[in-house]
């Protein structure tokens, strides 16, 4: 027996099949990732179609039965209108959707991390167009949505104290492929393996990175860094995420290609 279900949700990716018909993948808070039959919405002329496109927020009717749910209706709710203005907003955007996508339980209630990317695609799509200024904003609102990613969905790096002896003032580094963090002297003792990616953190970075970790969700871009810093936080961000991905996403390489030639 089919069902009707109404959700809310993301389209992160609309996957082209037979003539006219598409396969969305959605973010929902309601049921985490799911994928959606959709009939027709190739075509322009389709009502549900606008609806339907990537990175478009929408309500969703569909039918469930045993087999995947199917389309029944969508109507549009947010269109994200603004980044249109910046290519590297819209490949940024792209990139959050897709990162979101990959670390979202299916069919089970994700609020929160629907909340963290919706929030990131509106902040986003507000930086204005082109510009040096843009796209370091773009980055640190980047950089901020992959490290709370991580932690919302169960990699939170410990970094109170030194995790070897517990010294909680000084200088620190941290490690992107295992999450570790030292202290100076037990980072000099300790024995490297190649694999291993170390920063060594500004008091500046490191506060920055705990505020990500530890800040009300409305305020996550409630933060400011000078340019350098901003570099280093962008780049532990990236790296942390991406290990914990195990892949680098091909919208990530998009977005690299975009910000190396916009220099
Ligand atoms: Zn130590």
């Amino acid at each position: 027996m089919k069902t009707l279900l109404t959700l809310h949700g993301l389209v992160v990716r609309a996957a082209d099949y037979g003539e006219n018909d598409r396969m969305l993948t959605l973010l929902t808070p309601e049921r985490g990732r799911i994928s959606v039959c959709t009939k027709g919405t190739k075509s322009l002329k389709n009502p549900n179609s606008v609806a339907c496109q990537p990175l478009c927020y929408s309500e969703f009717t569909v039918s469930s039965g045993n087999g995947p749910f199917v389309l029944s209706e969508a109507s549009l709710i947010e269109q994200f209108y603004g980044l249109r203005l910046s290519l590297e907003a819209s490949a940024a955007a792209f990139y959050a959707a897709e990162a979101a996508g990959e670390l979202c339980p299916e069919n089970s209630g994700s609020r929160e991390t629907v909340s963290l990317v919706l929030n990131t695609l509106y902040r986003l799509s507000t930086v204005g167009r082109e510009g040096e200024e843009v796209a370091r904003e773009v980055g640190r609102v980047k950089a901020a949505f992959e490290l709370r990613l991580a932690a919302l969905s169960g990699f939170s790096p410990y970094l109170s104290s030194c995790e070897e002896c517990g010294n909680a003032e000084g200088s620190f580094s941290f490690e992107v492929t295992e999450g570790q963090f030292l202290c100076e002297d037990c980072l000099a003792k300790r024995e490297r393996p190649s694999h291993e990616r170390w920063y060594s953190l500004t008091p500046t970075v490191l506060d920055a990175l705990r505020y990500v970790l530890a800040c009300p969700a409305k305020r996550l871009f409630s933060f400011t860094l000078p340019e350098e810093d901003g570099k280093l936080f962008c780049r532990i961000c990236e790296n942390y995420l991406a290990f914990r991905l195990e892949r680098t996403l091909p919208s990530l390489d998009f977005y690299r290609k975009i910000v190396t030639a916009g220099k």
